[in-house]
């Protein structure tokens, strides 16, 4: 009995979200993703070594990564102690949307798997505080994260987990904190309590 209790315990343990940097990236904005989820979901961090993208996941004539491809790399690379992995990069990647083949993307997840891709390639330096690419990349590196926990599209205007449908401006709109019923739904299906936050500290997060 006490040794099933402890499973019970064990299977309850945080999840541990990793990342990897692959090919040409920013320091700077892996740092910023990592403490981004950090702040909003409290979860431990870990930075892998960068790593160049596997070869396999090239598209020649877009001259792109395949998200989708990566997504599978990263689950099948995945060190044992990351419960995910997010890779990052200045890249561009891609993936099938709707009509169209090859669709350049910021960021793409597993829904209730193991892996998210986001990328900085599409996202320019704005002239206002919110638009800076790096609240770009903290917010879709944690709505990537909330995909990978289970979460679905929607919400509020504001709410991270809007669909950007590759507008920048829903990014700038989120406030970078969960809404309520996303929180419920990470905090009953992962047992974990999430930090209480008014607003996102911002002002912690280097502007370079
Ligand atoms: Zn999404």
């Amino acid at each position: 009995m006490w040794s099933w209790l402890w499973m019970g315990a064990a299977v309850a343990a945080e999840p541990v979200v990793c990342f990897q940097p692959l090919g040409r990236h920013e320091p700077y904005l892996v740092q910023a993703a990592a403490r981004g989820v950090r702040v909003v979901y409290g979860f431990p961090v870990q930075l892998l070594p960068a790593t160049d993208f596997p070869t396999s996941a090239w598209t020649p004539a877009r001259k792109r990564w395949r998200a989708d491809h990566l997504l599978d790399w990263l689950a099948q690379t995945r060190p044992e102690a990351c419960s995910m992995v997010v890779g990052l990069t200045s890249e561009d990647i891609s993936t099938t949307k709707g009509p169209h083949d090859d669709w350049g993307v910021f960021g793409l997840a597993q829904i209730k798997g193991r892996s998210a891709m986001v990328s900085s390639f599409r996202l320019r330096e704005g002239a206002r505080p919110q638009q800076s690419r790096l609240r770009r990349v903290v917010k879709i590196t944690n709505h990537e994260v909330g995909h990978v926990l289970g979460l679905r599209h929607g919400g509020a205007l504001g709410c991270p987990m809007n669909d950007a449908l590759g507008r920048v401006q829903t990014v700038d709109r989120m406030s970078g904190l969960l809404c309520e019923l996303p929180r419920l739904q990470i905090r009953d299906w992962w047992q974990v309590t999430l930090p209480e936050l008014d607003s996102f500290p911002w002002d912690e997060f280097p502007t370079r």
